[in-house]
């Protein structure tokens, strides 16, 4: 059992902070609707993370408590050298869970070497399981790629993998049973999210294309029963179990069920900017800390703890205007 010290992120609210979620690139190999326009600029090298300033933020962050990692992106698994900074964080005394969510297209090779990395659950985005579909959502995935990437991971041993389905009206709404029963019959837990309104995409009008959990869930009542769930993951999500299957499904309702009174998370980006909040721009700047010539791993320390002076007390989402946040989803880390 590793050492487990009690968290120093303590917020305003007096909201402790024990979750880290990392985005380790903007990049991605595909271009999901949802959460990046088609043409994209990426950040250039020198304005990213190195390998090594993401693991002494890992590190400095478990230091002061955090209990729950998880890694994003982009797309995490595309980054030269993500294999081994998992394996590298996943070792880190004091951390009780390092977790990892990807859009699936390298699993077929990278599962075998995840398994190594002392990862504790693997969430994969999967919105529909019509292959077209598939295609038109993620602009530049395929689909079977994704399945054939779930099956090696679940060949590798992984327990409660966790699929991730962001549903938009009149384009996979009414897939949600088949992606329920899909998960039931790989003995997998699936969640819904609801589409978030982090930067402007064109020719995607988020007003028109929101479908609530609540809409969600009543149409999955006529399919399955589905029981309220006691767990929690320490998530936003709302579980509910569908009797006499190994599956839980979750419902993440930014819109319309806010979960921020228990939020315990902080977003580390590729750039270093710490986000307090994911629906607002409230962030300090961590990278020009580790690169300031007078760099002390204390001052770092300190510097992490006075953020929790501005993590705002909640967020608001309105997908009918433009959106107040101007950064996109692979930039945030979903
Ligand atoms: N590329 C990986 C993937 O797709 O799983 C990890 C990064 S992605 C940004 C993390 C999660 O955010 C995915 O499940 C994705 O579906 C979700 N996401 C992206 N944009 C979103 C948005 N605007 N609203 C809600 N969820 C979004
Ligand atoms: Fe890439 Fe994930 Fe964003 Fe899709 S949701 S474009 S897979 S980062």
């Amino acid at each position: 059992m590793k050492a487990q010290n009690p968290t120093k992120l303590i917020d305003r609210f007096g909201r402790k902070v024990d979750y880290l979620r990392i985005s380790i690139t903007d990049r991605c190999d595909f271009r999901c609707v949802y959460c990046m326009a088609e043409e994209m600029t990426f950040l250039p090298r020198q304005q990213i993370l190195s390998l090594e300033e993401i693991f002494l933020l890992a590190k400095t962050f478990v230091e002061l408590g955090v209990k729950k990692i998880r890694i994003t992106g982009g797309e995490p698994l595309i980054r030269k050298g993500a294999l081994e900074l998992l394996q590298q964080i996943g070792a880190l005394e004091g951390l009780r869970e390092l977790v990892l969510t990807t859009n699936g297209s390298q699993l077929v090779t990278a599962a075998p070497i995840l398994k190594t990395a002392n990862l504790k659950r693997l969430n994969i985005s999967l919105d529909t399981l019509d292959a077209a579909k598939f295609k038109a959502i993620t602009r530049t995935g395929d689909l079977q790629t994704v399945l054939n990437g779930i099956d090696a991971a679940k060949k590798v041993g992984f327990e409660r993998i966790k699929l991730n389905a962001v549903i938009l009206k009149n384009r996979n709404h009414d897939e949600v049973g088949d992606l329920v029963q899909f998960a039931i019959d790989k003995e997998i837990d699936i969640s819904f999210i609801e589409e978030m309104p982090l930067g402007i995409v064109e020719k995607h009008n988020r007003a028109e294309a929101y479908y609530s959990s609540d809409e969600i869930r009543a149409d999955l009542e006529s399919r399955f029963t589905l029981q309220k769930s006691a767990d929690n993951t320490g998530g936003p999500s709302d579980y509910y179990v569908v009797p006499n299957t190994q599956t839980r499904v979750g419902f993440i309702s930014p819109h319309s069920h806010n979960f921020c009174s228990t939020c315990n998370r902080v977003r580390l980006t590729v750039e270093g900017r710490l986000l307090l909040c994911l629906g607002n721009e409230h962030s300090i700047d961590l990278k020009a800390i580790l690169r300031a010539p007078d760099f002390n791993a204390d001052n770092l320390k300190q510097a992490i703890i006075d953020s929790m002076e501005i993590k705002p007390e909640k967020h608001e989402f309105n997908v009918k205007e433009q959106p107040i946040i101007l950064r996109y989803m692979n930039m945030t880390g979903g």
